[in-house]
């Protein structure tokens, strides 16, 4: 039976990808290795949003380039984004790569390892199915609490920084039924809490509807995603929390906000990416709204759902980004009051519309700005944690988490980390329970369980950093 090992770089997409990944290698009877000398099949789930993952990937196949000298039957598999992006120039960058496999090609992957057993040639299968979209059904362990489920994938934008309409094609959704249908599936399974991903998840509408031809289907995309949330609370009673990564400020409508109101399986957070807080470069990078639009939605669905909190994605030193620009961005961030943010420094990437512009903000000033962002968004995520010392939590428990016997981890009801410690003899993962805020860390609260005690000890503030949440937009 062959080993594998799958490596994965990126968004919560490609970490959701690195998933089908090992279920389709599973099923094809290979048994997972942790270690990289005792596998046989190594496959590198890449990311080519920023510019260092495509580093990370070639030092990567540079250190795998022993073990390949010492085992040629090794298989090295490269796949992702920058998979579909470079293709078979791949091969040609590095004789390490036995083969580059698309994001939706996915599925060929054991008949591929088959061919090069058989002597097959090195190859790249990098084909969109845009004439009939595969969706990878997650096959449930029993052991999650939380799980993802694709709902649409590729993306109709066309941001200039962004190469992932290049990457992973255009728009293509999946039906309703069959949505619903995993997730019922999941929460019979132990499921609490569901996850839709999509790279403009709210975008999506129903292509088995009849009024979902793409004729006019711009307007109320972001309706027909309210409706499948309200579909998928009505339909599957034992999920617990609803939410979905990565919105687009465009589609985030009156009926998406109504829905965020009326259901209370949402999460009082939304990550939602802004990118810049001036008009000037909003519109330079193609984002199609305003400054003053995406404050408006943002405040339309706070009043819907009063203590919803936000977070977003943000660049600096975008071509032409002045400082005036920059500190549009900073009155933005305290504007729109988001308690985390994902900010970057803008990197040219192959194929985008923005390489036309230039990179002419000095890495410097990037740098400096960056340091700004932080100190401000820094600054405002550890006022929120902060305030909720004191406060009661509902949490709805991940699993048990390493520090002691009786700590676990789970999510608040906005979404934010809670350790917390439990009862003796109590195991509450997968339950939502109350929870009492003792301690803010940088990132995550410390609370105990009604019912538990918290041990004294002095603990420092953690300088671990969330999880990735997107998946763009
Ligand atoms: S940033 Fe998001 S919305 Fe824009 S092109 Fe990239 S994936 Fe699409």
């Amino acid at each position: 039976m062959a080993r594998y090992l799958v490596q994965t770089f990126g968004c919560q997409m490609n970490v959701h990808d690195s998933r089908r990944i090992e279920e389709v290698l599973r099923a094809a009877e290979h048994e997972p290795t942790d270690d990289g000398a005792l596998a046989d099949v190594i496959v590198v789930n890449t990311c080519s949003v920023r510019e260092k993952a495509e580093h990370k990937l070639m030092s990567l196949l540079g250190t795998l380039r022993p073990l390949k000298e010492a085992r040629r039957d090794v298989v090295v598999v490269v796949a992702g984004c920058v998979a579909q992006q470079e293709g078979e120039r791949l091969l040609r960058k590095s004789d390490v790569v036995d083969l580059v496999l698309g994001p939706d090609n996915i599925p060929e992957l054991p008949a591929l390892l088959r061919e090069l057993a058989h002597g097959a040639p090195r190859q790249a299968r990098t084909v969109f199915d845009d004439a009939s979209p595969r969706f990878l059904v997650a096959q449930p362990t029993g052991k999650e609490v939380a799980q993802y489920v694709t709902v649409m994938k590729g993306c109709d934008e066309r941001c200039t920084f962004c190469v992932v309409p290049y990457t992973r094609g255009s728009e293509r959704y999946r039906p309703a039924d069959e949505i619903v249908g995993e997730i019922a599936r999941m929460v019979a399974g132990g499921v609490r809490e569901v996850t839709l991903l999509g790279q403009t998840v709210n975008s999506w509408y129903d292509p088995s509807a009849l009024d979902s031809k793409p004729t006019g289907r711009r307007a109320p995309s972001g309706s027909r995603f309210a409706h499948l949330l309200r579909r998928i609370a009505r339909e599957v009673p034992g999920l617990l929390r609803l939410r979905y990564t990565s919105p687009h400020p465009r589609h985030l409508t009156e009926e998406l906000v109504a829905a965020h109101r009326d259901l209370e399986l949402i999460p009082a957070h939304l990550h939602l990416p802004v990118q810049s807080g001036s008009d000037a470069v909003l519109r330079r990078m193609a984002r199609r709204y305003t400054r003053d639009e995406y404050l408006r939605r943002v405040r339309s669905l706070q009043k819907a759902r009063p203590g919803t909190t936000l977070s977003t994605d943000l660049i600096v030193g975008f071509p032409g980004e002045t400082e005036e620009d920059f500190e549009q961005t900073l009155s933005l961030v305290r504007e729109a009051g988001f308690v985390a943010a994902f900010c970057f420094k803008y990197s040219p990437r192959p194929h985008t519309p923005a390489l036309k512009l230039g990179d002419d903000v000095p890495e410097s000033v990037k740098d400096e700005r960056l340091q700004r962002l932080f100190e401000v968004v820094g600054a405002q995520q550890r006022a929120h944690l902060d305030s909720l010392v004191g406060t009661t939590q509902r949490v709805l428990v991940e699993g048990p988490n390493d520090a002691s016997v009786h700590r676990y981890t789970g999510r608040s009801g906005r979404h934010e980390i809670v350790h917390l410690e439990a009862p003796a003899g109590v195991d509450p993962t997968g339950r939502l329970v109350d929870v009492r805020i003792r301690q803010a860390y940088d990132h995550s609260l410390l609370g105990v369980m009604e019912g538990a005690e918290l041990p004294e000890r002095p603990r420092r503030r953690s300088s671990k950093k969330l999880p990735l949440l997107g998946g763009r937009a």
